[in-house]
């Protein structure tokens, strides 16, 4: 039995078999195989595979999302029995002994170069293509080798071992199969952390490399995010311990499942607003199946993560339209890009910075390039007239930018009005308080918007100097300091003098210790992980406001002090 400790992301616990993933370069595959016929028969085995982990992608978004970005799969399984393709690696394999992950490599190098050559659009985004199934395949011809015994059991619950992961790669995981993550790096406000969470999984970070060794594949694990600890090959007691947990986390979680339908109303009858924090259409099912009242979070920049070039107006209106739809009138807040520091696309080509964090990041990124917003924004207003939509812009500091801001949604406004696009001239304007300067001068930046939504994993980071990708920051980073905490009070004071509302959509939102506080500085909404929307309506269902505040740790001892 081996216990580690880590970073706990959540309360959740999952017992699995472990699946370590391997983010691997070219150079850490074998070059040479001895023997052809095996390796083309391991390529075979391989595009099998790759083809049904494809089909599944195909099947699930095509449930959650929808057929147009369904196709992308169809295609790719196409791309992987293409004859053409298959022979420069089977060639390579027999002509020049290699084996079947560097014949991969040197057919997509050469296939994709093919493809670049024609100088066309269309051919360009299928060398895209090419890259991307041979990703898979080389994925698979590894993950064929450290294959546990019994992983292929779709029923065996699995826990991703990692050392880091790429938000894409939590986007795309298996939520049937899936049910913890346990990664050697991250912090707890990294965005991969805040995806696992999103998506329920019981989640353990900062663990060290045991994580990423390959004789862990298979193991049985234990994730604890509780604790912070995941123990490798638990004994009974210890086992029997943890499954015990589970069957009353279910428990819990199933009386929360009753709260459905409910509003999140206090005992003497405050009404905040439990809103959704999401990254694109795929989130929406479980929006709806955690009762939001609407979304407070759409993190947009994700639509131009997961792509190899700029998504254009006509792309982002579609997504933006389906999201409004799907909400059904409920507010949709959408934040434009937060391109920038740790979220980046190779496209943007962003210039190398001493401190990304401090960067050219967000709507500073905006006004330095030409079109960049302004097409963001016609999506948006044009989608607009779909559903109750809000626009919400990042990383605010100075009031002029927000006076510029709203400058160029009425500029686009005007173009769409001179075009004959129809558009709600309600949509609502707010913007993120996640700089402590947007704080400290919140009475000056509310009169010119409809809301703020706080940024507090930016706003902690920024305010108490602790880069929030840290992990050794961690002693350092207290997420409950008066300073952030006075801070989010400050521009909730300044919000409603000025008959606007607040929102917080970081982290912090679900921190269930924090609910009362927030609810006693009027915090009007609280935006978060689908999944643990029903736990903090459980929270809200049970505070009484107009009881005397639960004294701090402080106070109480103060108390005791006087009484002695
Ligand atoms: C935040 O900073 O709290 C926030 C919600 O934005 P992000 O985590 O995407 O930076
Ligand atoms: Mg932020």
């Amino acid at each position: 039995m081996i216990p580690c400790k880590g970073i706990g992301i959540n309360d959740y616990i999952a017992i699995g078999r472990a699946k370590v993933i391997v983010n691997h370069t070219d150079d850490d595959y074998p070059v040479k195989a001895d023997n052809p016929k095996k390796e083309i028969e391991r390529l075979h085995k391989a595009q099998e595979v790759a083809k049904t982990e494809l089909q599944k992608l195909h099947d699930k978004t095509l449930e959650t999302v929808g057929p147009d970005d369904a196709l992308i799969f169809e295609m790719h399984q196409m791309m992987l029995d293409d004859v053409e393709f298959t022979e420069m690696i089977e060639n390579e394999i027999n002509n020049n002994s290699s084996s079947a992950e560097h014949a991969v490599i040197v057919a997509r190098d050469n296939f994709s170069s093919m493809l670049l050559a024609l100088n066309d659009d269309y051919m360009s985004q299928r060398a895209d293509d090419v890259k991307d199934i041979s990703g898979r395949l080389l994925d698979c011809l590894s993950n064929a080798d450290s294959k546990a015994e019994g992983e292929e059991e779709s029923d065996v619950p699995l826990i991703i071992c990692a050392e880091d992961l790429l938000p894409s790669q939590v986007v795309s995981m298996d939520l049937d199969s899936v049910k913890a993550i346990a990664l050697g790096k991250g912090s707890k406000n990294s965005h991969a952390s805040i995806l696992a969470n999103s998506f329920g999984f019981a989640s353990v970070v900062n663990l060290g490399d045991v994580f990423t060794n390959a004789a862990v594949n298979g193991c049985v694990v234990i994730v604890d995010g509780k604790k912070g600890e995941v123990v490798i090959n638990p004994d009974k007691e210890t086992l029997l311990e943890a499954k015990q947990l589970e069957i009353a986390q279910k428990k819990h979680l199933a009386h929360l499942q009753e709260l459905k339908g409910q509003k999140a109303i206090t005992k003497d009858g405050k009404e905040v607003e439990l809103a959704a924090n999401i990254g694109g259409p795929e989130d929406i099912p479980g929006v709806i199946e955690n009762d939001a009242d609407g979304i407070g979070l759409f993190r947009s920049e994700f639509i131009y993560l997961g792509v190899d070039d700029y998504p254009t107006e006509e792309e982002q209106f579609v997504i933006y339209k389906n999201v409004l739809e799907k909400m059904e009138g409920k507010r949709v807040v959408v934040r434009t890009l937060d391109i920038g520091s740790d979220k980046s696309a190779d496209y943007f080509k962003l210039d190398e910075e001493e401190n990304p964090a401090l960067g050219l990041r967000a709507i500073r990124l905006c006004f330095s390039r030409d079109g960049l917003l302004g097409t963001q924004l016609r999506a948006l207003f044009r989608a607009s007239v779909y559903g109750r939509l809000a626009i919400m812009f990042p990383m605010i500091a100075n009031v002029w930018e927000v006076e510029r801001l709203i400058e160029i949604c009425n500029q686009v406004k005007a173009d769409l009005k001179s075009e004959g696009v129809k558009y709600d001239d309600n949509v609502e304007i707010g913007i993120m308080i996640e700089t402590p300067a947007a704080a400290l001068i919140s009475d000056q930046l509310a009169p010119l918007v409809d809301f703020f939504s706080v940024g507090t994993n930016d706003l902690t980071q920024y305010t108490l100097a602790c880069d929030r990708q840290n992990p050794n920051l961690i002693p350092f980073c207290d997420t409950h300091h008066d300073a952030v905490l006075s801070l989010i009070e400050r521009a909730a004071n300044a919000a409603h003098e000025n008959d606007a509302w607040i929102g917080i959509c970081g982290e912090l939102a679900n921190d269930s210790a924090l609910t009362e506080q927030f609810l006693r500085m009027g915090i009007d909404e609280l935006s978060m992980a689908s999944s643990h929307i029903l736990k903090i309506k459980d929270i809200v269902l049970n505070i009484d406001l107009s009881k005397k505040e639960k004294p701090t740790t402080t106070e109480i001892i103060v108390d005791d002090v006087l009484k002695k």
